[in-house]
């Protein structure tokens, strides 16, 4: 197999040349380990790259739909378990310390792999973490504590919620902004 590059639509295209005997014309495959083209035995190294320019749109739409396809894979109930402990460890750590300051009641801690939200706060007073928490820079795991810690006291976003989290966490309305950001490529 011969590793060859190509712009095509102004993107570079890494991808593999394979000869094969037998093969009549052009063929290609696009799959998670990448893009292949094999050719007749005779057929000159020019012809794959003809091939890939015609074809240029549809080789991207392919190998994005599968890069698309991996990316979701990423947080599946096995990732999951093998997170969650570690998780639930720095989480735990973290709710304790903040606490310190807060002095709040609060049940179980509970790790659950959510899809949308980064915590929760239930009226009996557990507190729910997602554990892809781990995923995120320590100032933003902080905070998310914090919001939650504080729901303990305001079951609302009102104003008063909101100062009682700015007490712990005086720029949150960064962390708000940035956790905005994070979850457009982890949700
Ligand atoms: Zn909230």
């Amino acid at each position: 197999m011969l590793d060859k590059q190509i712009y095509l639509e102004d993107r570079l295209l890494e991808y593999k040349i394979k000869y094969h005997a037998r093969a009549q014309r052009v063929r290609i495959s696009i799959n998670k380990h990448g893009v292949v083209v094999t050719l007749p035995t005779m057929a000159k190294e020019g012809v794959a790259e003809d091939f890939l320019k015609r074809q240029a749109l549809w080789v991207w739409h392919h190998i994005d739909k599968n890069k698309d396809k991996k990316d979701r894979q990423v947080f599946t109930a096995e990732h999951y378990k093998k997170h969650k402990g570690e998780a639930l460890d720095m989480i735990v750590k973290k709710v304790e310390e903040w606490n310190k300051v807060y002095n709040f009641n609060y049940n179980k801690i509970y790790i659950r792999n959510q899809k949308t939200r980064w915590g929760s706060c239930s009226s009996n007073k557990n507190l729910n973490f997602n554990y892809k928490l781990f995923l995120l820079p320590v100032e933003l795991v902080d905070y998310v504590v914090v919001h939650e810690l504080c729901h303990l006291k305001h079951m609302n976003h009102s104003t008063l919620f909101w100062s009682e989290v700015g007490k712990g966490i005086v720029n949150y309305k960064d962390c708000r902004r940035a956790l905005k950001k994070h979850e457009a490529s982890i949700f």
